[in-house]
């Protein structure tokens, strides 16, 4: 089976762990790509860095510090200190040591001319992830949030301003000239299933959506596509992904979300939908939208619970297929 996921960071890194797992299981061949967000990516300090390729190599390659739910396990922050002192980057964004030594593999690649996915599949390559890992493009396609005073980069709105500021719109700047990154459409044409991870829906799914071919091959690809919802019983699970949802004027709730994505027979993205067993009733609102809709638990709190909901949303796919 040939699975493709469009994921963010900490979410999708748990639900592509969830996926991998319930695919040991499970007899035959099977492949896993990630489509991953490059929205939150940045230059700083002369170093570029992609915070959701990071998270879900972290973790699935086990390094990941799970208590504090980013970056590396056992992580010191000498050099971080030293930046500090020097006054250089953002003093609120605090760079790992052993996060730096990827950070500058990334960009000693990157300016040896290499694009992005080649970057990655090559820092990946050193742990046995059982995913492959491409960014949704090679351009510089990044978030910015405008708010009443300024327009600022999404980690910024985020890291140092918690979300608190109003967000009144959200930019993807580049993304309408930027093209898919090599391996991308034909992981989306030629996949079985697609998934859509738990991922927030504005800033991780969104700009990789806001692509125009990577939008056009989900439009178009016979595979079933199916997401989970990031949102349980009216609120988000972990972050604040509620802060962006207001700010394009969707409500906190599984249907909301799922009818912003759009039902694929009306030009969205979606077939299929995953709602948590306490939003049992929007099911058919969801159906009424022309949404298949599967109730089923959501909360991945850890991998044995995150590879039953990728089996779920295996199974929702599996019943698409016959479509
Ligand atoms: P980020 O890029 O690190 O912010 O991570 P993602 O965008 O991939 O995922 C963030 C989203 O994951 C948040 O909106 C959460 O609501 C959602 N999320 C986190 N944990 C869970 C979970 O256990 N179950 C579900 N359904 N969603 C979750
Ligand atoms: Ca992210």
């Amino acid at each position: 089976m040939k699975i493709t996921v469009l994921s963010g960071g900490v979410g999708g890194a748990r639900f592509l762990r969830g996926v991998h797992e319930n695919l040991q299981s499970r007899p035959g061949e099977h492949s896993i790509t990630a489509v991953v967000n490059v929205g939150d990516d940045m230059w700083l300090t002369g170093l570029r860095i992609t915070p959701d390729l990071d998270s879900i190599m972290y973790t699935l390659a086990g390094v990941n510090d799970d208590v504090r739910g980013w970056g590396r396990v056992g992580e010191s922050e000498r050099v971080s200190a030293e930046l500090k002192a020097y006054g250089v980057g953002w003093d609120w964004f605090t760079l790992g040591d052993l996060d730096i030594g990827t950070h500058l593999t990334r960009t000693s690649y990157l300016r040896a001319g290499m694009p992005l996915s080649e970057a990655t599949a090559k820092i990946s390559a050193r742990w046995p992830l059982g995913v492959t890992l491409i960014p949704a493009t090679d351009h510089e396609v990044e978030t910015h949030v405008v708010t009443a005073d300024v327009t600022m980069h999404f980690q910024e709105w985020w890291t140092c301003y918690r979300a608190a500021l109003p967000a009144l719109a959200f930019e993807y700047r580049g993304s309408e000239s930027a093209v898919a990154a090599p391996g991308v459409l034909d992981a989306i044409a030629s996949a079985d299933i697609v998934l859509l991870a738990p991922s927030n829906p504005v800033v991780s799914i969104g700009p990789i959506l806001a692509i125009p071919d990577i939008r056009a091959a989900v439009l178009s690809t016979s595979a079933p596509v199916v997401g989970v919802s990031p949102i349980i019983a009216g609120a988000v699970v972990r972050g604040m992904a509620d802060a962006c949802l207001s700010a394009i004027g969707v409500p906190t709730a599984a249907d909301a979300v799922a009818t912003h994505f759009g039902a694929r027979s009306g030009g969205g993205v979606l077939d299929g939908w995953l709602i948590d067993e306490s939003d049992a009733a929007l099911a058919p609102i969801l159906e009424a939208a022309g949404i298949a809709t599967a109730v089923v638990p959501l909360w991945m709190r850890d991998l044995p619970l995150s590879s039953t909901l990728a089996g779920d949303a295996l199974a929702l796919a599996a019943r698409l297929h016959g479509r």
